[in-house]
């Protein structure tokens, strides 16, 4: 998982929908300014409390295919009956530059990403029980029931995959779940060769004794 120690820290987190994953990581942000959020593109609707190009960038088919066949997607899947994508854009040019990024991605999405960056850090988000899916989904009162019904539908499929990540926190208290998170974040950038980098002038003072 360690990635050239000049180089941002890339996130990974995914989750059924429902399971938490955008309220973890709006609170996550706010504890830690210094994670960006990539903004990924997407051919869903969007919902009544979102916003274009804060949410999500909210595009027809039409563009997202043409998007595609430009190749400007580092990865890209078909979730729940929509196109969501990550954009190329800044991605690599962030991480050079040794900002850390956030990706919000399905687990189709993870899987590719892992392939071309597998230095980095991926995060499953469980619900704490299929019924707090439910309730949770439902309580957003964001989506239709028929829309709900679809992703409920897709969770067991989605929670199959969590083996493939390097971390996993169940969602029940949110409080501590965000502190596991955070945990998380932090244990990342304590790894050794990112120390042995940040931390080189005093390496080298011990040297010199
Ligand atoms: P929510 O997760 O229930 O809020 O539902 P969304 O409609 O926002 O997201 C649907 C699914 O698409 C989730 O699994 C997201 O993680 C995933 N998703 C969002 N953006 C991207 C992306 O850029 N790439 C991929 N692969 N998946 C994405
Ligand atoms: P996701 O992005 O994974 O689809 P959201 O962050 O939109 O999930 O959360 C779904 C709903 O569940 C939201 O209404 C949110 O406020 C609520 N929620 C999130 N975490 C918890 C929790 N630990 N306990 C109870 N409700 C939660
Ligand atoms: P929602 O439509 O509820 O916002 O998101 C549904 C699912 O799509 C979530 O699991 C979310 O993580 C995923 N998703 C959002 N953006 C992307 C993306 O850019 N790429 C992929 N692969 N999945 C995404």
């Amino acid at each position: 998982m360690t990635s050239s120690p000049t180089q941002g820290v890339l996130y990974v987190v995914s989750a059924p929908s429902g399971a938490g994953k955008t309220s973890l990581v709006k609170a996550l942000l706010k504890a830690d300014p210094a994670i960006r959020l990539s903004i990924s593109f997407t051919t869903r609707a969007p919902r009544p409390s979102e916003t274009d190009g804060r949410d999500y960038l909210f595009v027809s088919r039409e563009r997202f295919e043409v998007m595609l066949t430009e190749g400007e997607f580092l990865e890209h899947a078909e979730v729940y009956g929509n196109f969501y994508g990550t954009s190329k854009g800044s991605i690599t040019r962030d991480l050079n530059a040794g900002r850390d990024l956030l990706l919000e991605i399905d687990w189709q999405g993870a899987e590719q990403v892992r392939q071309h960056f597998p230095q980095s850090a991926s995060i499953f988000i469980l619900p704490p029980s299929f019924n707090a899916l439910r309730t949770r989904l439902a309580g957003r009162g964001q989506d239709s029931d028929e829309v709900i019904e679809r992703r409920l539908a897709a969770a067991a499929h989605d929670v199959a995959h969590a083996d493939a990540f390097d971390y996993i926190i169940v969602n029940d208290d949110f409080d501590h779940a965000l502190l596991d998170l955070v945990a998380i974040t932090r244990s990342v950038r304590l790894e050794a060769a990112r120390q042995l980098y940040r931390h080189a002038a005093l390496f080298d003072e011990f040297r010199r004794i």
